[in-house]
Order: structure tokens, then sequence, then C-alpha cells
């Protein structure tokens, strides 16, 4: 037993120094990139904004999702190096499509950066980009670190502008001191609460609950992993302001094609993913 311990000891080891390594070297030649997801609203389909979710090249082809290396790339001291990189691109995305509104995924390590935040606003201000097109989303635990550095630059940002979403609300300690102390505009129940929505009885009651609650404290709501087309029914019905899913679109390398003006808007009917630009 103490081999095989070690065995998964050096395993662990070897797993994150390759990906540290493919990383690095990722983010030199630009093999990073990002697959995008409409975030819609509930009632009529129209996107409200798009979700860059990071993806990886590999030299075979293949293209890695962020569950396999994010948490290498943390235990390496990555974060940072990561939220730069991902910052620089969504800004090269907004320069070049000023009427896009784009979402991106932070960590802790940003937030708590006063030097990030000023080369972000920098950023911004020379290439004459509107901040009102760009949300960060954050997640619970990455925030916990230190409360009060994240309130002050979640402030800072918010007040000239850029936009923040708590993801994945629900899947940790969920403080309820988030919803009340944060300048946040968007709160994302995550997928595992609305997953449980099929059942009835306490998980639907315990999410409509939820709901309510980040409405009290003047948030807008957004359903994630919505990949049916009863979920998102009963997130309708329940009052959800945006929705994200497989029903709606799944995340594509191209951009979600925008709805025409006199198009059905049905969500159940419209497909997001279908690129017809
Ligand atoms: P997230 O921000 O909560 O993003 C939602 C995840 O759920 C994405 O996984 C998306 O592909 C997936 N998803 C969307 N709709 C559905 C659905 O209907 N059903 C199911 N089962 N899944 C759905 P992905 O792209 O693998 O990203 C995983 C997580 O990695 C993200 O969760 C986010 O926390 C993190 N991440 C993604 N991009 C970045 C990034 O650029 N930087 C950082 N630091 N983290 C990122
Ligand atoms: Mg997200
Ligand atoms: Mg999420
Ligand atoms: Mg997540």
């Amino acid at each position: 037993r103490v081999f095989s311990y070690e065995l998964q000891q050096s395993q662990a080891l070897t797993e994150n120094v390759y990906w540290k390594d493919t990383l690095l070297r990722a983010m030199e030649n630009e093999q990073l990139f990002f697959y995008f997801q409409p975030i819609v609203a509930a009632k009529t389909g129209q996107i409200v904004y798009t979700e860059a979710l990071l993806r990886l090249k590999m030299s075979d082809g293949r293209i890695v999702t962020p569950g396999e290396f994010l948490p290498s790339a943390e235990r390496a001291g990555l974060n940072y190096a990561l939220d730069c990189y991902v910052v620089k691109a969504a800004l090269k995305i907004l320069s070049a499509n000023p009427d896009k509104k784009l979402s991106i995924n932070i960590s802790t390590a940003a937030l708590n950066d006063s030097g990030w935040t000023e080369a972000l606003i920098e950023a911004v201000h020379q290439q004459r980009l509107s901040p009102e097109h760009m949300i960060f989303e954050i997640t619970e635990t990455a925030v916990i670190s230190d409360m009060e550095k994240a309130k002050q630059i979640v402030e800072e940002l918010t007040s000239l502008g850029f936009r923040f979403a708590v993801d994945d609300f629900g899947a940790g300690f969920s403080s309820l001191y988030y919803l009340k102390h944060l300048s946040v505009e968007y709160v994302k129940i995550d997928q595992s609460l609305i997953k449980d929505l099929i059942n009835d009885g306490e998980d639907k009651d315990f999410v409509r609950a939820i709901i309510s609650m980040i409405h009290v404290y003047g948030k807008k709501v957004v359903g994630e992993g919505v990949e049916n087309a009863a979920i998102l029914e009963i997130l309708t019905s329940m009052d959800v302001d945006l929705v994200q899913g497989f029903q709606i679109g799944r995340p594509a390398e191209h951009w979600p094609a925008a709805p025409t003006d006199n198009e059905d808007l049905n969500p159940k009917t419209f497909n997001h993913s279908i690129d017809r630009l």
C-alpha cells in the first residue's frame, strides 16, 4: 500500500510537470483558444452575452477542456499567467467585434492583484473598448480567499463599467455574504442544482428559493447546464432571467449566430449552435 501511494504521488507529480510544461508552451505558441457558448434571455432566446471557454489544442490535434489541465495549472502557479492570457485574448476578440458582449472566467489570482487591474484598464482605454462588453465570471471559492481585496477590485471595475457574474453558485460553500456585498450583476446557479430540477419536491423548492433570494439582492439569475426542454421550461416558470446549456447551444469554435429581428425566438426551437454567419 505504501508503495502504491508513492506511485500515485509520483504519477501526480509527473502529471503536474507535464501540464505545466504543455501550458507554458501553449501560451507561448498561442495554442490556447476559446469555444463560445451563448447565454440567452429565458423568455425570448435573445443572446445576452457569450461565454468564452478555454480550450487547448494538442500537437496531435486533440482538443482538451479545462477540467484536464486547470488543477495542474493551479498547482503549478500558472493561474495568473492564464488569467492574463485569457484577458488578452478576450480584448482581441472585442476589438475585432465591438458590438459583442463576452464573458471570461478568471481565477482569484487576477482579482487579488492590483497590477492586473491597472493593466486591464489601460488596455481597454488604449484600444477604446467598452468595458460594458466584458463580463468576468468568478467562482465563489475564488473570491473567498481574500474577500476584502476582491470586493474592492470588483467595485472598482464595476464603477468603470465592467460587469461581473458569480459562477457555480451553490456548488461550494455558498456564502450569502457575496450576494449582499459583491457588486455583481449576474449569479449563475451551478449545474448540479439545475440537474436536480427534474426531481419533484424538495429539490425544486430549494432552487426556487435560491432564485428568489438572488432576486431579493437585485441580481439576475442565470441557469447553467440546461440540457433539455423540460429543465428549460421549469427554469422559465421559476422566473430565471438567463439560461445557458446544450439545449440552447453547445460550446463551439465559432461565435453563435445571432437571430435576426423577425425570427421566431422560442428558445425551445431556436438552436444557437448553428453558425449561419
Ligand atoms: P463554467 O465557467 O461553469 O463553464 C460551464 C461549463 O459547463 C463548460 O465546461 C461548458 O462547456 C459546460 N456546459 C455548458 N452547457 C452545458 C450543459 O448543458 N451540460 C453540461 N453537462 N455541461 C455544459 P468547460 O468548457 O469544460 O469548462 C469547465 C470549467 O473550466 C468552467 O466552468 C470554468 O470554471 C473553467 N474555465 C473555462 N475557461 C476558463 C478560462 O479561460 N480560465 C479559467 N481560469 N477557467 C476557465
Ligand atoms: Mg463560467
Ligand atoms: Mg459554472
Ligand atoms: Mg465551473
